[in-house]
């Protein structure tokens, strides 16, 4: 990504776009959001709309549709300029107005300098606005993206935070998400600000290898074309180094105790072809001539893919000179799905316009490509990790925060309360004066009577009667919170 770009940037980023996105309206907004930011600067020098156009190049890239490149290009309004929520929904429709609002919520949910215990619950209000439309993460990665550009240009103390942060929570994100490129790319970004002394380290240390290892790769790889091109003429080989984060992180394998002699995929040559049938036949020929290296072995992701979708047959061999050297094999469009995850195959699913409860996000999945990936089991899964990396959040407390319950108001604001709310009890938690006034309620687009018990995820829209003054004495017989107990008896008794 350039550190600065400009509309004929995005406008060619447009282009190359087969897909058919609205030039005109992205256009239209681009002027918006230049208009909205006039006169600001980006701290690192440039005027500041290159930076939104930057993430909205990024957005293009990954072949996200208008709405998404949209927002984009609005992400920062809200929040650095005087533009409102509501013009966005005038100007660009409701559906990019939320995308902002998302990708605002989320930058605004801290995550250091929390305990353990925060942390975690602040990563779940985080996961759950994302999980109502994956666009609005999709847009914060392509922001981060772009920001640990020139993260330089912030005080150390902010550079720290803000490179642990991406470590922490976007680079795993984005693994989930199956954006294995995104995720190689923010962790390289953020690597030497959280462990700048290592960071050197390793690039002084792997500094030779990296050029006898790549003239090696080079050299292999035109000896694997010249032995699979006559039976497969389609097939591409490309080589890859490792990225160095992932290195990093595999030297402090037990197993590999910081020994650079047994990393044996600091370089990596890429078989693509395109079917899965040529892709057992490249193995086979491969094989036949070089051989697998017993004790390492095959592993078939075709057959059994990754949780997070990859797909790939991975097989380590001796090559030339007896140097064991990894080879992954694949299809167009399972390279094409391992560096672009998520985004490699958008589309909408009808939960589209929709109160998304957990129920509903369960059974029809939420913005997420359609039975390719199911969010909710993935924030289980991550939630499990989580729970699963530290004793101290296998604890009572962490239990305690599985019977927390998160419901949103129709805007997207989360609000955070007890297992076994109501719609008084979510009335009382927004504003203390709504509670009296509260005459009915609905939950998911749905009329419900006031001592419905709320469930996660749930979307609450309170009716109010502005008349009304003093609170039903009956609703003591249902809430839960505190707040609302002592609100409801203060005036009924
Ligand atoms: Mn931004």
């Amino acid at each position: 990504m350039k550190h600065e770009s400009d509309l004929n940037d995005l406008l060619a980023a447009l282009k190359s776009d087969s897909r058919s996105v609205d030039v005109e309206k992205i256009t239209a907004a681009w002027n918006f959001a230049a208009a909205a930011h006039a006169g600001q600067k980006r701290l690192s020098g440039p005027p500041y709309i290159t930076h939104p156009t930057a993430v909205a190049v990024t957005l293009s890239r990954w072949n996200m549709d208008t709405a998404t490149i949209i927002a984009g290009l609005l992400h920062d309004v809200v929040e650095d300029t005087p533009v409102t929520q509501d013009e966005l929904v005038k100007n660009f429709g409701g559906e990019v107005a939320r995308i902002v609002d998302g990708v605002t919520k989320i930058t605004g949910i801290r995550l250091k300098g929390s305990t353990q215990e925060e942390f975690v619950e602040n990563l779940r209000k985080m996961l759950l606005v994302m999980a109502r439309d994956l666009r609005v993460i999709l847009v914060k990665l392509a922001d981060r993206l772009h920001n640990l550009q020139t993260l330089w240009v912030l005080s150390p103390e902010k550079q720290l935070e803000n490179a642990r942060e991406t470590l922490e929570i976007y680079a795993p994100l984005a693994e989930r998400l199956g954006m294995g490129e995104i995720k190689g790319e923010l962790e390289d970004l953020a690597f030497p600000y959280v462990y700048p002394e290592e960071a050197a380290q390793l690039k002084r240390y792997i500094k030779p290898l990296i050029a006898s290892g790549s003239e090696y790769i080079d050299k292999f790889r035109r000896e694997l074309l010249a032995l699979i091109k006559p039976v497969i003429p389609g097939a591409v080989i490309n080589t890859r180094q490792k990225h160095l984060y992932s290195l990093f992180k595999k030297l402090q394998r037990p197993e590999i105790s910081g020994d650079l002699g047994k990393i044996h995929d600091l370089f990596a040559a890429r078989i693509i072809v395109s079917t899965k049938t040529e892709c057992y036949a490249a193995l086979g020929l491969i094989h036949e001539k070089f051989h697998p290296v017993p004790y390492l072995g095959i592993s078939d992701f075709i057959a059994t893919p990754k949780p997070n979708g990859y797909q790939s047959l991975h097989t380590k061999v001796f090559g030339p000179q007896g140097r064991i050297v990894e080879l992954q094999i694949r299809t167009e469009e399972m390279h094409h799905q391992a560096e672009m995850g998520i985004a490699a195959h958008w589309q909408y699913s009808a939960a589209k316009d929709r109160g998304l409860s957990d129920k509903v996000l369960e059974k029809e999945g939420t913005f997420a490509p359609k039975g390719k990936l199911d969010w909710i089991r993935q924030l289980a899964v991550w939630q499990q990790d989580i729970k699963d990396n530290d004793e101290y959040l296998k604890s009572l407390k962490f239990d305690a925060l599985q019977h927390r319950l998160l419901v949103f108001s129709p805007n997207g604001d989360v609000y955070d309360l007890p297992a076994g709310s109501t719609p008084v009890d979510f009335a009382y938690a927004v504003h203390t004066g709504l509670g009296p006034e509260t005459a009915g309620a609905r939950v998911n687009g749905k009329m419900v009577q006031l001592d419905e018990k709320l469930q996660n995820g749930d979307v609450v829209e309170i009716l109010l009667d502005r008349k009304r003054k003093i609170p039903n004495p009956h609703w003591l017989d249902f809430i839960v919170t505190a707040t609302a107990r002592r609100e409801i008896s203060k005036k009924v008794s």
